[in-house]
């Protein structure tokens, strides 16, 4: 076989240069079952990341991986230009789970960020407006689009955007300096507040929608302060602005609580857009919303060759089957609950311990410095030392020092606590 350093060699000479992969000694993941990986060396690891929060019900899972090799033998593709059953079942589905309430349709799409596209492309036309607000801190997507909607510079091609973008302030402090120290409460509230006066001073007052993650991924796992999006969605309702809820990384019961993230809130949004874990690693993304918006565009404006082909909703399916028949919404709250528990332990004991973060499967820890300044160095280490003991992890936030932790939902008790074990050795070697 080939070596990673060989492969790695081969890789730089014709992939792009700014493609980097996690380690300092890139490894290669050749196969897996349930949460856990092998690399090309025969290492195994707890996959903690499952692929940037995609593999949701975990890798070689009989159920999903008959139903590709099925349809596969079948027909893989032929476009929307023909009926396609599976593509028609998976949007019923969906339906059928929505948070959306009344008439609602589904376009589906190859990846979050064409989910973004489109929803964007929707709720433009439908209002009759460019104008869209998003949250500092964002994470929407990697086209030009979404990328104009993204609140992090470091995402961003150019501060210009197709679309007329405002940022609203985020209730977090790592993204709202002014807010550190206030109550979670105070933070909603005072966040609410500012979004009033946002469209009030800075933009032409006619919003198409309000875009936002339940959690914010890329971001680092930030949650929002109970009551926030409440807020927000009365101000937005004042004016009859769309609410998009970008649920790329929340959706299918990642975060334990809720089937969909948003519905933590308690808020019914206009639009969800979803990818990742509805394909299990299958290329497929999905809007869902209500009726009036989505058929507000004129035919030929807008198609995807492979949105929810034969291929991928075939998969979809099958994913989805399981994620509802094995409950693993319930299993992520049960065992992010415990192992939430765990990292909080953590945080007591080692200093390096900032702010633990996120429900579900969909946790964070911070690493910082002896000041509690971020410590970007350290999340670092702790990522090679967590790859040492077997576990790999996912890195995220402003300053790159959020360790992400998203694995398959049908992670164990057993093995979560053997993460965690694994955590606090790591955290050891650090002040070593
Ligand atoms: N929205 C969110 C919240 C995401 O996390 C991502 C991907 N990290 C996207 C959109 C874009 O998805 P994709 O990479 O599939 O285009």
């Amino acid at each position: 076989g080939t070596t990673p350093e060989e492969l790695n060699r081969r890789k730089q000479a014709v992939l792009p240069a700014w493609i980097s992969t996690n380690y300092e000694r890139p490894i290669e993941l050749v196969d897996g079952e349930g949460f856990r990986v092998r690399d090309s060396e025969g290492n195994e690891y707890l996959d903690l990341f499952g692929g940037i929060v995609t593999t949701i019900s975990g890798h070689n899972v009989p159920e999903i991986v008959e139903a590709v090799q099925r349809q596969a033998g079948r027909i893989m593709h032929s476009s929307t230009l023909y009926l396609i059953e599976s593509q028609v079942r998976l949007a019923e589905k969906l339906v059928e789970l929505s948070p959306i309430r009344g008439d609602q349709k589904v376009f589906f799409v190859g990846s979050g960020s064409e989910a973004n596209e489109a929803a964007l492309l929707f709720a433009t036309h439908y209002r009759r407006s460019s104008e869209i607000i998003a949250l500092r801190g964002s994470y929407h997507g990697g086209s030009f689009g979404t990328m104009g909607i993204t609140g992090q510079a470091s995402w961003r091609a150019t501060p210009r955007s197709a679309l007329d973008v405002s940022y609203a302030m985020n209730p977090h402090p790592s993204y709202s300096p002014l807010l550190e120290g206030m109550s979670p409460e105070r933070r909603a509230e005072a966040c609410a507040k500012d979004l009033r006066n946002l469209i009030e001073t800075s933009t032409a007052g006619h919003i198409a929608a309000f875009i936002a993650e339940p959690i914010q991924g890329v971001g680092g796992f930030i949650e929002h302060p109970e009551g926030y999006l409440r807020r927000v969605k009365e101000v937005l309702d004042e004016q009859g602005i769309l609410f998009i809820s970008d649920e790329v990384q929340t959706a299918f019961g990642r975060t334990g609580s809720a089937f969909w993230g948003v519905e933590n809130h308690g808020v019914e949004p206009d639009m969800i857009t979803m990818a990742k874990g509805l394909g299990n690693g299958l290329a497929i993304g999905a809007v869902m919303g209500r009726s009036e918006v989505v058929d507000s565009i004129s035919p030929k404006l807008h198609i995807s060759t492979f949105g929810g082909n034969h291929i991928s909703s075939a998969g979809a399916l099958a994913n989805l089957e399981f994620i509802l028949k094995n409950d693993l919404q319930k299993n992520a709250d049960e065992v992010g609950g415990y192992l939430k528990g765990r990292l909080e332990a953590l945080k007591e004991k080692y200093e390096a311990v900032g702010e633990v973060r996120g429900r579900g499967l969909m946790l964070a820890i911070e690493l910082v410095g002896p000041d509690g300044s971020p410590d970007p160095a350290a999340a670092m280490r702790f990522m090679e030392a967590c790859r040492e003991r077997g576990v790999l992890v996912g890195k995220g936030g402003l300053r790159s020092n959020a360790i992400r932790i998203s694995p398959p939902l049908t992670l164990t008790r057993e093995a979560a606590g053997e993460a965690a074990d694994v955590f606090e050795d790591a955290l050891a070697a650090l002040g070593a």
